[in-house]
């Protein structure tokens, strides 16, 4: 099934819409797929890229502390954003 501009349904095979008579382009499911991928990608970049700012901040603020304690959670902290940053960069490389 191939949607035209004009909101009609066509055949797989058809080349011009049945209702208006534009030339149809086929889209692959796999392309709708994608670009679907790609608009998740970057909304999650949104919401992810401020949090790793914040946590890397935190862990930053807690590695000056004198408290050795603090500091271990700092280091911590530091270590867990940059892993969930690499899996990230990983699972986009992949997709
Ligand atoms: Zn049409």
């Amino acid at each position: 099934m191939i949607k035209c501009e004009c909101g009609s349904i066509n055949p797989d095979n058809a080349k011009y819409c049945q209702e208006c008579g534009v030339e149809l382009k086929e889209y692959p499911s796999k392309y709708q797929n994608l670009s679907l991928l790609g608009v998740a990608g970057v909304f999650l970049g949104f919401i992810y890229a401020p949090l790793l700012i914040l946590t890397v901040g935190i862990g930053l603020y807690m590695w000056t502390r004198p408290e050795e304690f603090a500091k271990k959670r700092g280091k911590f902290l530091i270590l867990f954003s940059v892993v969930i940053f690499l899996f990230a960069l990983i699972i986009n490389i992949i997709i």
